[in-house]
């Protein structure tokens, strides 16, 4: 996987600085948002482990999700740390946490590009599935499928889906990012 981290001056990739001499202070995308003051405080919007700003769940989200007795719940309101590189997905007040370990799903945001790891919850789809689909019918009925499921008033994201909201941009994401990595067999 290669990605704008990666130390090879050659190769010109999105997240480049256009004008690097101008920008001395390199704050592309490898950038660290910086820990201001404010997260050392008791400031429970944001994870307490990677400082990122959590988005507010549902608590009825965060009983689903769980594996461990719901009697360890200690907050009243709890927040999604979205970070792929941290382990918490919940977080509250006093630094209440939960990690994936914790949870009985895998969660999208922590491998968005694992090939098992559901993207849509409520109707089963992976990468895995989006790329398969590419693979042989060159094009992807991912979010069709998804709208009629939602039209038909199927799904149930707030309990089936660990971010607690539905999956339509997620999908959409995955998908456009399947469709740039996708080559088709030269015919
Ligand atoms: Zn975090």
């Amino acid at each position: 996987m290669s990605d704008c981290c990666t130390p090879n001056a050659n190769s010109a990739d999105s997240c480049a600085i256009p004008n690097a001499a101008a920008n001395t202070t390199a704050d592309g995308c490898c950038a660290v948002t910086p820990v201001r003051s404010q997260t050392q405080t008791t400031d429970q919007t944001t994870c307490p482990v990677c400082g990122t700003k959590g988005k507010s769940i549902e608590s009825q989200t965060v009983k689903a999700m769980l594996d461990v007795s719901l009697a360890t719940l200690k907050s009243d309101g709890y927040r999604f740390c979205r970070n792929e590189s941290c382990q918490v997905v919940y977080f509250g007040a006093d630094d209440d946490v939960y990690t994936e370990d914790d949870l009985r799903e895998r969660v999208h945001q922590k491998h968005p590009d694992a090939a098992d790891v559901f993207v849509c919850y409520c109707f089963r789809h992976t990468p895995g599935s989006i790329h398969r689909e590419l693979l042989l019918t060159g094009r992807s009925t991912v979010v069709e499928q998804v709208n009629a499921g939602i039209q038909a008033g199927q799904c149930a994201c707030e309990i089936r889906n660990p971010q607690g909201s539905c999956c339509l941009g997620n999908v959409t994401a995955t998908v456009k990012r399947a469709q740039k990595s996708f080559v088709p067999v030269a015919a």
